[in-house]
């Protein structure tokens, strides 16, 4: 199981990947809440162990954008600050649990695989905007209520878009999720794929559009239009 790790202290993180190695995960670590999202646009994760001292940003917000995003992945939250008004902020924000430093690493494994045990995590991770959903587990395109056929690739599109609803998705984003770091890509090729979904998503009734930002991405908005 793969979990994301966002932690900046060095020592912290070299014995948590082999503390979550031994428990029989595999983390990717980031020490920045900025690095953190920019992964989280395009990765999932079982869960992610999230530190809330972190240089650039407060872990609290990236949490928070998560939720925001209906992005449901477990969260754990790891934190110095043992003050009980901390601990009701980050289950506020949707934390899923909670671990004081300093922890023993028996207990942070232990709880990561309480929570993977949770009936919740067993229900499609749903992300949603306008009247589109995704289910992200059984990857189901979800339009007005109706449940679409979209190819994959079309879906992956959909996907990132609505992880970034709101915000402009980096054309490369794109490539980088369609067709691996390595694949060469047709200087058009993602175009061609959002063409298709746009298509797929008017057809289909949807209340949101795929907006050109040129030479940046793409955004995707409600359609105040109709
Ligand atoms: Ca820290």
């Amino acid at each position: 199981m793969r979990v994301l790790l966002v932690e900046d202290n060095g020592e912290l993180v070299a014995l948590l990947n082999k503390g979550l190695a031994q428990g029989g995960f595999s983390a990717d670590s980031v020490a920045t809440a900025g690095d953190a999202a920019h992964v989280l646009t395009t990765m999932r994760y079982a869960a992610i162990v999230l530190d809330l001292g972190l240089p650039d940003d407060d872990g609290l917000t990236l949490l928070r954008d998560l939720r925001r995003r209906g992005d449901a992945t477990p969260v754990l939250v790891l934190t110095a600050r043992d003050g009980v008004s901390d601990r009701v902020i980050g289950l506020r924000e949707g934390a899923d649990d909670y671990l004081a430093k300093p922890f023993a690493m028996e207990e942070l494994i232990a709880r990561l695989q309480a929570l993977l045990r949770r009936p919740g995590n067993l229900l499609g991770r749903r992300l949603t905007f306008g009247n589109v959903a995704l289910d992200t587990e059984g990857r189901q395109v979800i339009v007005g209520g109706t449940v679409r056929a979209f190819p994959a690739r079309e879906t992956a599109v959909l996907e990132i878009l609505l992880r970034r609803s709101g915000n402009v998705a980096p054309k490369r984003l794109f490539e980088d999720h369609l067709f691996g770091l390595s694949g060469d890509v047709g200087s058009n090729a993602v175009e061609v794929y959002v063409h298709r979904l746009r298509k797929m998503l008017a057809d289909a009734g949807a209340t949101v559009k795929i907006h050109t930002v040129r030479g940046v991405g793409y955004l995707m908005a409600e359609d105040k239009s109709g």
